[in-house]
């Protein structure tokens, strides 16, 4: 079945319209640096976000930032690593860029304010993860480092918060991008603002218009998509969504990291799920069966200390074998003291469900925590459509190719939100980037009812999930494709339009496309795994996957150089 895309969803038309240089969407350590770094380069910003300042993963984020800080570490060690996490799928350029400037950005961190983990003599404490061959993770209250960096560029933000240059609109969700006049294929023209719709009360009402010569998405992931993730609720794929409608390319949509250990609350458990961090099997823990066998040795040389894949992968099959909905994760030999003091965000989480880290064993299960694609960009920050940028997890930026090395995210939204962010200032200040008049993109609509988001997920979990096949994966393709063909629509919106059911309309947008670019890659490689194609095939597939919309509304499939400059 062929069902084709909209190009924008069902909404009403602006009631307001505000104007900026540049826009950032989202107010994650991604939006939040550009944002800051935009302030003294450009007259004018405007920030929006979904939540509060601090909402998004970022916040959630718990084991770290990775960068080459130790006097006996190096860039190119940290390169290397993160090659290998990446399967061949990365930029190198990128991962350059990424480790290079990387020391440079977290002190610049540090210097706004963020405080992380000392040791008695006030250097830094560097810890190690999976796939890091030094000790280069620097983290902030044990496991709160997200906590602490949104903490300290929420307070830099807040701090220039009556600065005329600078407008922050919390609580508004951006509905789609503003486009130019198509160019003479029918393509979107450039980018130039944002429709939002303003969700709590405030100054502004309804659905506006935010004009801008730039615009820079940094919503973050895609968790949403799947029945269970460690994704807070407003990772809906968004910028993923609305960067297809406007015409950019998307790329690498196929690699998802699902995390083996996230608390398992019962089969009935849906949306954000809470992490048990890496590091507590970095310190020790064992991974249990239901006979209370350690079942990781013997499958990985590294046990439960093997890759995040690999031993997310092993949960699958053991659960399938015993018919079991989850394994468990045993701390108890660590002793309550250590526990209590190195994973206090940790055990005051599960104390909250009942659940004594030192004493009980933790039921964990694999669930979607890391989206390696989303809009194709350049070294810039640049997508495929003028006027466009995305940074952060929102961007493929080729950093992570087919898997992402532990702590490498919370370090690309700060290197690229710095490169982006200069970029698109140069572009204002030269003139390069103007003002573009926005144009309507043509019938049909789409607006999915926040009813159908439990069947879209249910369906990306069964086909899409941490192992894959054709048959499941073509059977997701369908029936995505089934519930957008009946909800498309040139008519008056039947569905109310509001905001959980523009987010459910890109949680399917993006399932649908993540199915389609799954389905096509057939080999295993990272975050896709297939049991009908479980060798990785470098001489077809060592390729970097983009997808477009075609003017009339069809995905295109294409493969995209992993360099992009
Ligand atoms: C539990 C957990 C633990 C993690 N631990 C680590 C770790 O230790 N180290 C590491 O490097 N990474 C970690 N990660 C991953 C990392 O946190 C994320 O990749 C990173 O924070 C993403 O930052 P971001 O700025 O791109 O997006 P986010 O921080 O997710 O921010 C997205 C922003 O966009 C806004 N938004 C979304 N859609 C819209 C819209 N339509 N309109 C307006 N605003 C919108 C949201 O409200 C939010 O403000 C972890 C993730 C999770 C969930």
């Amino acid at each position: 079945m062929t069902v084709r895309f909209v190009h924008r969803l069902t909404a009403p038309a602006p009631g307001w319209t505000t104007t900026a240089d540049v826009i950032v969407v989202g107010s994650g350590i991604a939006g939040l640096t550009a944002a800051l770094e935009l302030r003294a380069k450009v007259d004018r910003v405007l920030v929006v976000t979904k939540g509060r300042l601090s909402s998004g993963s970022t916040v959630w984020a718990q084991g770290g930032i990775a960068a080459a800080l130790d006097p006996e570490d190096t860039p190119q060690e940290h390169l290397q690593d993160t090659l290998v996490a990446g399967a061949g799928l990365c930029s190198e350029d990128a991962v350059r860029a990424l480790v290079t400037e990387g020391p440079q950005r977290v002190r610049e961190l540090m210097a706004r304010g963020a405080r992380f983990d000392t040791q008695p003599n006030g250097d830094l404490t560097l810890t190690r993860e999976g796939g890091h061959h030094r000790d280069r993770i620097v983290h902030a209250g044990g496991d709160a480092t997200g906590a602490e960096v949104s903490r300290a560029l929420v307070a830099q933000l807040e701090a220039i918060e009556s600065d005329p240059g600078i407008e922050v609109i919390e609580n508004a969700m951006v509905v789609d991008l503003l486009t130019a006049a198509p160019d003479a294929d029918g393509r979107p023209g450039a980018v130039c603002g944002v429709t939002l719709h303003i969700i709590g009360e405030g100054t502004r009402d309804g659905v506006g218009a935010a004009l801008a010569k730039a615009v820079i998405i940094a919503t973050g992931g895609i968790g949403q998509v799947f029945r269970s993730s460690t994704n807070p609720a407003s990772a809906t794929g968004d910028g993923l969504a609305v960067g297809l409608r406007a015409g950019a390319a998307v790329a690498d949509v196929e690699f998802v990291q699902f995390h083996p250990t996230v608390l398992w609350q019962g089969a009935g458990a849906r949306g954000q799920q809470p992490l048990i961090s890496e590091a507590v099997r970095g310190e020790g823990a064992h991974l249990l069966n239901s006979h209370g066998e350690r079942f990781m040795m013997g499958r990985h040389e590294l046990a439960e200390l093997a890759p995040r894949d690999v031993v997310a992968r092993s949960i699958v099959q053991v659960m399938k074998e015993e018919g079991s909905d989850n394994v468990f994760l045993d701390c108890r030999h660590l002793g309550r003291e250590f526990l209590r003091g190195r994973f206090p965000t940790i055990w005051e989480r599960l104390a909250e469900r009942g659940i004594d880290m030192g004493n009980d064993l933790i039921p964990v299960a694999p669930a979607q925590h890391f989206h390696s694609g989303g809009i194709l960009t350049d070294l810039r920050g640049r997508s495929t459509q003028p006027g466009l940028y995305a940074v952060g997890e929102a961007a493929c930026s080729g950093v992570h190719g087919a898997n992402r090395l532990a702590s490498n995210s919370l370090l690309e939204g700060l290197v690229f939100a710095s490169r982006a962010a200069a970029d698109a200032a140069d572009a204002v200040a030269s003139g390069v980037v103007r003002q573009s008049q926005p144009v309507d993109r043509p019938a049909p609509t789409s607006l999915v009812p926040a009813t159908m988001r439990p069947q879209v997920q249910a369906i990306a979990h069964a086909g899409a999930g941490p192992f894959r096949d054709a048959a499941g994966l073509g059977e997701a393709v369908e029936q995505l494709a089934g519930i957008r063909a009946r909800f498309q629509t040139t008519q008056p919106a039947a569905v109310v339009p509001q905001t959980a059911e523009w987010e459910t309309s890109n949680v399917l947008a993006t399932a649908s496309v993540l199915a389609v670019a799954a389905l096509a890659r057939e080999e295993s490689r990272g975050g896709h795994q297939r049991t009908d194609f479980p060798a990785t095939d470098d001489v077809n597939w060592a390729a970097r996957l983009a997808a477009t919309l075609d003017p009339d509304g069809r995905l295109a499939l294409r493969r995209a150089p992993l360099e992009l400059g």
